[in-house]
């Protein structure tokens, strides 16, 4: 299996680097919390249960861990819980805003997102930094010979985070958000509040689709 964290290029395709800033670190934890650091090999009687939460409406993104001293549950799908369900107990417990869980460098956030994080100056200017730390892609990918062509960013418009035009409402998020108002007289549109499922680094959407940077009228 392999994992990704996908960024937004001029080309308009979705490039992805490798698992190197997510399931890495995991597994480095991982190794550091059984007592057997890399390379040790690790005896096939130890490993660890490792909890993702993914409810049923995505069950098709539950997978396995690529490794033995890993093996990853779904105590969400075990229950049958849907997204709903999800948010029906945690507004039982008094809980009613949990938001989902993402990548704080997701590029699959919305502005609504975008604009959150930068409320927070530090995770704002660790996300700002993280931009531009990909701008030519993963070292280790270069350095293995496998360069990025072109740049990459995190925000869809392909302009560098801290200068994003994060405070934009497109037209596109203007009307879905008209029809959601229209709809259920709630929320926001998700080109404004970004993916809706909630995400885990043994489920990244590194493949979904890609809006370009005319959304934003700022195509040449
Ligand atoms: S794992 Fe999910 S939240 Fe994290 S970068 Fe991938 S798509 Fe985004």
């Amino acid at each position: 299996m392999t994992n990704h964290i996908p960024a937004f290029t001029h080309e308009g395709e979705v490039q992805r680097s490798t698992g190197e800033y997510k399931i890495k670190p995991i597994k480095k934890k991982v190794r550091e919390l059984l007592g057997y650091p890399y390379p040790q090999r690790i005896p096939a009687s130890v490993f660890v249960e490792q909890w993702v939460g993914i409810s049923t409406d995505e069950f098709h993104r539950a997978k396995d861990a690529d490794v033995r001293y890993m093996h990853n549950r779904h105590p969400l799908i075990d229950l049958d819980w849907s997204r709903e369900d999800c948010l029906r107990y945690l507004t039982a417990i008094g809980l009613g805003g949990t938001p989902k869980s993402s990548c704080l460098g997701c590029p699959f956030h919305g502005n609504r997102q975008w604009r959150r994080i930068r409320a927070s100056p530090a995770e704002w200017d660790d996300v700002v930094a993280f931009d531009a730390e990909i701008r030519k892609g993963a070292a280790h990918a270069t350095a293995s010979g496998h360069p990025l062509l072109g740049e990459a960013f995190l925000h869809r418009s392909r302009i560098p985070l801290a200068q994003a035009p994060i405070d934009h409402v497109t037209g596109a998020e203007r009307a879905q958000l008209n029809q959601q108002l229209t709809l259920d007289g709630a929320d926001e549109g998700d080109l404004e509040t970004g993916a809706e499922e909630g995400c885990s680094p043994w489920a990244c959407r590194g493949s979904a689709d890609t809006p370009g940077p005319d959304e934003f009228g700022l195509a040449s």
